[in-house]
């Protein structure tokens, strides 16, 4: 298949791409790596007149420490994240997260602000990016705003980002010491997708206390969730085997689980409670617990 004819601009600053957005509003799409944009073009599933190419905008690429974050450009692909010395060193759940994305043609042109820009329900990168915290930073014609990532994702393929607005990066805390963060998923055979998948990030004090839990929840319903119960269950607890069961078992609350073709509602709930569990024991393991 081939998309319908479009034409093509490549601004290089964030301004000339926010002056374009504003003429062309709704008939403009921006492109990233394109690895989900693209198909849905040949799809004919989307049909934009105009794509506002991001690769050649300055400063939208990279990852820079802060004193209590990693500040990564939108444009920055999952490759990078992958093999980034500063993931690795300060949250390398986001090097995990990143490494099990599709196959490494996908890795090396998508991108972090495509994928949540994007919001597919079965994408990795949002259940990182509510279980750990993460900022959306987005600028627009009336400047920067940051959005947490817990309002971030609103609906099916929707997020909190106006039609106007570039997402420019993305900030995620780098957890204190004692903190230890796991991604599991099970992963769709063909795609590498999640069927579903759990990002768990717990703290830990120094008797092994949790003192505070991030849990997310990706493609079992229409957009990731954070799992509430299960943080609750796990705060304020010794982290043994019998209370990660515990808390494992509530995965599947507050997500509006969907039946399709991997399976059904059962089946999925399922997949949350043991992919659950999984996460939050190898977070603790990694927090020292
Ligand atoms: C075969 C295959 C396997 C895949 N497997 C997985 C997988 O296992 N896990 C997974 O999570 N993903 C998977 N993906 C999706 C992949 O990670 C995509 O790269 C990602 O979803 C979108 O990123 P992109 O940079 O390609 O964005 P694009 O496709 O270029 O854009 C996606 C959407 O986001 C918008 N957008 C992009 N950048 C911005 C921005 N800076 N500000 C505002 N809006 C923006 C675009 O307008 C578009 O609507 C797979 C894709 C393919 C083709």
């Amino acid at each position: 298949m081939y998309p319908a004819a479009f034409e093509y601009h490549a601004p290089t600053s964030v301004k000339d791409a926010l002056k374009l957005l504003a003429k062309l509003k709704d008939d403009a799409k921006l492109l990233a790596g394109g690895h989900s944009l693209v198909p849905m073009m040949k799809l004919r599933l989307a049909q934009p007149g105009h794509l506002i190419d991001l690769r050649k905008v300055k400063g939208l690429s990279g990852i820079k420490e802060e004193k209590a974050a990693l500040v990564i450009g939108a444009m920055t692909t999952h490759w990078a994240i992958e093999s980034s010395k500063a993931a690795k060193a300060k949250l390398p759940v986001l090097a995990e997260v990143a490494g099990i994305i599709g196959d490494p043609a996908v890795r090396n042109k998508g991108t972090l602000g495509g994928s949540v820009a994007h919001a597919d329900p079965a994408a990795d990168w949002p259940a990182a990016m509510l279980a750990l915290g993460a900022e959306m930073v987005c600028e627009g014609p009336k400047g920067k705003r940051t959005v947490k990532a817990d309002d971030w994702f609103v609906g099916l393929m929707t997020t909190a980002a106006k039609g106007n607005e570039i997402l420019t990066a993305i900030r995620v805390p780098v957890w204190p010491a004692g903190s230890g963060a796991a991604y599991m998923k099970f992963p769709h055979p063909a795609s590498r997708f999640a069927v579903v998948g759990v990002c768990a990030a717990v703290t830990l004090d120094k008797q092994g206390v949790c003192t505070r839990a991030g849990v997310a929840v990706t493609g079992a319903g229409t957009r990731a969730v954070r799992a509430r119960g299960v943080e609750a269950a796990l705060t304020g607890k010794k982290l043994d085997a019998a209370a990660i069961e515990a808390a494992a078992q509530k995965a599947a609350d507050g997500v509006d689980v969907q039946a399709d073709l991997q399976g059904s509602v059962e089946y999925k709930a399922h997949l949350c409670r043991v992919f659950a569990r999984r996460a939050i024991s190898e977070a603790v393991k990694r927090a020292g617990g």
